[in-house]
């Protein structure tokens, strides 16, 4: 069966990138897939966390997959840490994965910077626990933001090294051949890379330091307004077709964010706005975009009041997903020749 894996960190307050390019693709893939979807906290600690706020977020995210409409009864919803067997075919794989594919991953020289000698040996390592994840539950598709496309690809690099380097003890031990997926991206949509809104080349994280670059999820109207009316643009108007958006990468990341939110192409949304000015687009956009969140926002906050319920979730979600992980492990022990 087709299984689908993604998961979100509890590193940050969650945003509109988190949501169009992923949280929001999640609720469909119910229908046709084996969804599990997972709180990275591990993933998280790379860099520091504050534990009350590493509790918070931790929660937040699990709130915001039950507001967006994943049902924790027909997906696994749980947060990382509570399968431990992450962590143990993430050893495995740093022992698989090779210094150089690491040294080349894009987010880990964004997220060290200038100052690479002084951050976590985990950020460094980040790639190889996410292919843990992946592969902890043979996981056939991933949706993820384009921002992941590489980590995917070293998800493949790994899974294919494990299968070539181990054939001979897979073979003896009567296993597939093939006995990890190669693991296809799910990279689709209007927005697959939102940007931050005070800066056209840099993607919205929860990791950057201004509060003003995102729209968060619990982000309340005015403040929403507040942001996207002061959100950097050019001072020309809406172009009348998609090509004219090429060269402005603030004017195509909002009419991208009109288009996601409101389920319509660039095209569709250049139709009704090309040759307006700013003035005009910006309280639309704002308007459409707290008739999108503000539903959801009040979703979270009620799910919010009740921690144990939400608690509940996510241990239940851990015991089903412990029993698909610690088959994998049992098998991955026999492979690489580890004595129980
Ligand atoms: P951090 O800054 O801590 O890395 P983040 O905002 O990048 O946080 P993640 O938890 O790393 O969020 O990513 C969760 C999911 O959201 C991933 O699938 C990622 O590709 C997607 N995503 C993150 N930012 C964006 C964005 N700006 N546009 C579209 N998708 C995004
Ligand atoms: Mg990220």
């Amino acid at each position: 069966t087709p299984r689908v894996f993604s998961g979100i960190q509890p590193s940050g307050d969650l945003h509109l990138g988190n949501y169009l390019g992923a949280i929001r693709r999640f609720v469909p893939l119910q229908q046709s897939h084996e969804t599990i979807y997972c709180v990275v906290d591990m993933h998280a600690i790379t860099v520091w966390q504050e534990p009350n706020q590493l509790r918070r977020a931790t929660r937040e995210v699990a709130a915001a997959f039950i507001a967006a409409g994943i049902d924790p009864q027909k997906s696994i919803i749980f947060n990382q840490s509570q399968v431990v067997q992450h962590a143990e075919l993430a050893w495995v794989f740093n022992c698989i994965a090779r210094m150089g594919w690491m040294a080349r991953m894009t987010q880990f020289k964004d997220k060290a910077g200038k100052n690479s000698e002084n951050v976590s040996l985990g950020l460094f390592a980040y790639p190889s626990l996410m292919a843990a994840d992946i592969l902890l539950y043979k996981a056939t598709h991933v949706p993820v933001g384009d921002d992941q496309k590489q980590h995917l690809e070293l998800t493949r690099d790994i899974a294919t090294k494990f299968n070539n380097d181990y054939r001979a003890a897979i073979g003896a031990e009567g296993l597939e051949p093939d006995f990890f997926p190669i693991t296809e991206p799910l990279i689709a949509g209007p927005a697959t890379r939102i940007m931050s809104l005070r800066d056209g080349t840099k993607k919205m994280s929860k990791s950057d330091p201004s509060d003003q670059s995102r729209i968060s999820l619990l982000d309340d109207a005015d403040a929403i307004a507040k942001k996207i009316k002061r959100a950097t643009t050019d001072a020309a108007e809406l172009p009348n077709a998609v090509e004219g958006l090429s060269d402005r990468p603030e004017a195509d990341n909002l009419v991208g964010i009109f288009a996601a939110l409101s389920d319509q192409s660039k095209a569709d949304v250049l139709a009704e706005f090309g040759g307006q000015g700013w003035g005009k687009f910006k309280p639309a956009l704002a308007e459409l975009a707290v008739s999108v969140l503000a539903p959801m926002a009040d979703e979270m906050r009620r799910l919010l009041d009740d921690l144990e319920t939400i608690d509940a979730v996510l241990r239940d979600g851990a015991e089903r997903a412990r029993v698909i992980a610690e088959d994998t492990m049992t098998e991955v022990r026999r492979i690489v020749g580890f004595i129980r």
